[in-house]
């Protein structure tokens, strides 16, 4: 007889592992506390739309999906920077073509519900606010507007977000602890509209930034031309959201800061005044199991924007899920801790890796080291492929654990550290003893681990 299961979230992690089981013959309900997205309209409540990597394409792939995905998604191939004095200077992201993809939020989300609902053994049922019952049991109870209602299921997958109900449900019965840390930064998102005939206003297939050290302004491209901006600023202090009061005082500080960006929103202060400041937090738990109850995806490990990596990892933990069913079987017993003890030191990594990326993008992708930096790695990378994979690369373009990206890298800044020390290394970067010299440091700090 078939397993039945039970998925609490249908989001973007929920509606993919669904499709998941259903592949593998579960008969597989599916809970989500909203109304169904495709017939009331998206509302997500939060970013409009995200950056998909390798990482989330491979399992996308997986379970032969990533076509349907694919054909709404924007490539971007480099960053693009705005200096404060309108200035840009360019990045590839990768080599050879190799982009990350601006995908909307709300489009990948009902694509992926009707993906599920193409298996007759899934089952969705909106609008039921679902909570646990008993762990053991894999027991879980819902409320919908005609009524309650529960059932028991051999497993329970909860992917319910970073505000999971099910994680506090056994953090209140002593079989989970989590803590939430709120940065000092939240978000605000705006819009540059199309130009005519759906045109973008800036250059489509990229990434822009707008660097300013303590914060920073981005762009990500959407399907009908206009792009999403996200401010990440200070929530307090003299520079922040709480001193940019009305649409006025923003507009005289876009207009000082961020001024080629604001002539191009006709809106902006509608816009302020309407768009609502979001809070950005880390979720951070142990275990993420109890007997037939496991939690991954934002429920387990939220984490900040700014590697756009969020969903790659949560799509991540459904790959991985599903190698180690076929590897370890399908029994929660054996499986759910195997995950957990798999999956968390990269969840852990990804968390620490995302908060540093923060630095990078606000502050260092204005500067002419990092420029000179990159330059250097690019150029080492194509002389030993695999001995030097920029961080970048490994997170966003490798299927490389974030936890062995995260050291790597830490070793990759130590050789750094004492390159860009040596005197004239701006202008002889490229020469071939420069770079021999480069690589013996290297060789004594790099420690092969994958
Ligand atoms: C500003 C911003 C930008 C981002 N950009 C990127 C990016 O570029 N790239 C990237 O990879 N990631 C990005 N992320 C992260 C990404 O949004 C999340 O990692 C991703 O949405 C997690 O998916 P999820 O399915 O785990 O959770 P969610 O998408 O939050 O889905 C949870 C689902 O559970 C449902 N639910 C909640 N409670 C209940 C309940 N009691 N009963 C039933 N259902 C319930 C919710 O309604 C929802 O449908 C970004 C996040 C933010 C905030």
């Amino acid at each position: 007889m078939s397993k039945h299961a039970a998925v609490v979230g249908s989001g973007l992690v929920g509606s993919l592992w669904t499709t998941f089981l259903a592949q593998r013959g579960y008969h597989v309900d599916v809970f989500e506390r909203r109304a169904d997205s495709r017939r009331a309209g998206y509302k997500g409540g939060r970013s409009i739309n995200l950056a998909l990597s390798d990482r989330g394409w491979r399992a996308l792939e997986a379970v032969g999906v990533a076509e349907a995905v694919r054909r709404e998604a924007i490539p971007m191939y480099r960053r693009v920077m705005h200096a404060i004095d309108g200035s840009i200077t360019t990045q590839p992201y990768g080599e050879n073509g190799q982009a990350i993809w601006s995908v909307s939020r709300g489009g990948i989300n009902m694509a992926l519900m009707t993906e599920a609902e193409k298996h007759a053994n899934v089952r969705l049922h909106f609008e039921h606010d679902t909570d646990l019952d008993d762990a053991l049991e894999g027991r879980i109870q819902w409320t919908t507007p005609d009524g309650k209602g529960s059932g028991c299921f051999d497993a329970v997958f909860s992917t319910d977000g970073a505000n999971s109900g099910i994680r506090k449900a056994l953090q209140a019965v002593g079989a989970m602890e989590w803590t939430e840390q709120v940065i000092d930064h939240g978000y605000k998102e705006l819009l540059i509209p199309a130009g005519p005939n759906a045109t973008s206003l800036i250059e489509r297939e990229a990434l822009h930034i707008w660097p300013r050290a303590s914060y920073m302004l981005i762009g990500l491209p959407n399907p009908d031309g206009s792009f999403t901006m996200t401010l990440f600023f200070p929530n307090e202090g003299p520079v922040s959201f709480a001193a940019l009061d009305t649409p006025e005082a923003a507009e005289v500080f876009f207009a000082e800061f961020f001024a080629d960006a604001l002539a191009l929103m006709p809106d902006f202060k509608e816009q302020w005044a309407q768009n609502p400041v979001s809070k950005l937090s880390i979720v951070r738990s142990w275990p993420w199991s109890k007997g037939k109850v496991v939690l991954f995806g934002d429920a387990t490990h939220a984490i900040v924007p700014f590697y756009g990596q969020g969903l790659n990892s949560g799509f991540e933990d459904c790959f991985e899920l599903n190698r180690m069913m076929d590897a370890l079987g399908e029994d929660p017993a054996t499986l759910f801790p195997a995950f957990e003890a798999e999956r968390k030191p990269n969840a852990d990594a990804i968390a620490e890796l995302a908060l540093l990326n923060f630095i990078e993008m606000r502050d260092l992708t204005g500067q002419p080291e990092f420029l000179l930096r990159k330059k250097i790695e690019s150029k080492l990378h194509s002389q030993r492929p695999h001995q030097w994979i920029p961080l970048y690369t490994q997170v966003t373009f490798s299927h490389i654990p974030y936890s062995v990206a995260l050291e790597r890298g830490r070793q990759m800044d130590r050789v750094f550290a004492e390159v860009m020390q040596w005197p004239g290394i701006a202008e002889n970067w490229d020469q071939p003893e420069t770079l021999a010299k480069i690589w013996e440091v290297a060789e004594q700090q790099l420690v092969p681990s994958y």
